[in-house]
């Protein structure tokens, strides 16, 4: 058997801790380094301050790097496919802002989440992509808003959920960069097709309405007359179209998934939400079938433990029963809590689930 030749591995570490030193760019992508003061792995060429060599050890790759317990610095971005920080933490910012718009952003706020200066990251952004990091939060959110109203959303609602408040300021600032009012910009969108079916379930008469993207509301009442007239709350500019036939997959599906005969249900949706609100709706759906979670046990798990209002809230306006789950949450002492279609409907669903009903 031929064995290729090796180099002895204290040399490797030499070059590799001389191209550490040298911040050589030329080497990203071929080992990681790891420091075991602040448990975090960079590219060779990572901006950071050095660290003393004795903390220093060398990995080939970014995953070995992860199971010996280190994680990737924030400002290089050793994960990263290709070999250039800068575009990488762009990358990374980018989506952090998309993920964020209904926070308060600013250059301070992602200066803190990336750890580096403002200026350093404004500087970086802007040679990237050639805008700064509010005009890219701006456009995202102009996108966001444009979206909702083509998806047949009030203004008020579309405005929200894009990160806007309803202050009047951000509405002229919104108008201005439509280049129109946003009711104006509404009529103008090609009115959006929502498709329902009503039928009839454990829980009372329900609601399921989808557009081509999946579905965008499951709502209980008592009558048909409620549902559709809160489907025109929902969706006023949309055209609603009932059409039970193309709709029967969808009910049955929810049939279903109210007796639990499907396993893992994961139904298409097409919902609006603030960043914040997806974060507790996702939380919800792993929550299992069977079990209840509080609402401060949410608020932590998605972390922020001092928002239990504001997860209450989330629950209070899930446009899709079931599907995501927010009958599983329940407060602290037992209390069942509130529940967008009556607290009847909240108790039966746990029952069914619990296996004390079908
Ligand atoms: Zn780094």
């Amino acid at each position: 058997m031929k064995r290729t030749p090796q180099p002895a591995p204290e040399s490797t570490d030499t070059n590799r801790w001389q191209a550490v030193i040298n911040r050589d760019a030329s080497l990203d992508g071929t080992f990681v380094f790891g420091v075991s003061s602040t448990g975090v792995f960079c590219r060779p060429s990572c901006p950071s301050k050095r660290a003393r060599r004795e903390n220093v050890s060398f990995f080939d790759h970014a995953l070995q790097a992860e199971q010996a317990g280190y994680r990737a610095c924030l400002r290089c971005r050793p994960k990263a496919v290709d070999g250039n920080p800068q575009s990488a933490l762009v990358r990374a910012m980018c989506r952090y802002i998309e993920q964020h718009t209904e926070d308060h952003l600013t250059l301070s706020h992602l200066a803190k989440e990336f750890r580096g200066s403002p200026f350093h990251l404004q500087r970086t952004f802007k040679s990237v992509l050639g805008v700064s990091p509010k005009a890219y939060i701006d456009a995202v959110r102009l996108r966001e808003v444009k979206q909702n109203l083509q998806a047949g959303h009030d203004v008020t609602t579309a405005l929200y959920a894009a990160g806007y408040g309803s202050s009047s300021r951000l509405y002229e600032r919104t108008a201005t960069q439509l280049g129109m009012t946003p009711e104006k910009y509404r009529r103008g969108a090609v009115a959006a097709v929502v498709r329902y079916t009503i039928a009839s379930s454990p829980l009372g008469r329900m609601l399921i309405a989808a557009t081509d993207r999946g579905i965008c509301a499951i709502q209980f009442a008592n009558s048909d007359q409620q549902l559709q007239q809160g489907l025109i709350r929902e969706f006023p500019f949309a055209v609603r179209r009932r059409d039970d036939a193309s709709m029967s997959q969808w009910r049955d599906a929810i049939s279903h998934l109210i007796a639990g005969q499907e396993a893992n249900p994961s139904l298409p949706l097409d919902i609006r939400a603030t960043a914040f609100q997806r974060r507790v709706w996702e939380a919800l759906q792993r929550i299992p079938r069977g079990e209840t979670r509080s609402y401060s046990a949410i608020a932590k798990k998605i972390g922020a433990p001092k928002a239990t209002r504001a997860v209450a809230r989330a629950c209070a306006t899930n446009p899709v029963a079931v599907a995501i789950p927010c009958h599983r949450i329940i407060r602290e002492d037992g209390n069942l809590g509130g529940y967008r279609w009556g607290i009847e409907r909240k108790e039966q669903l746990l029952a069914i689930e619990k296996g004390r009903l079908s």
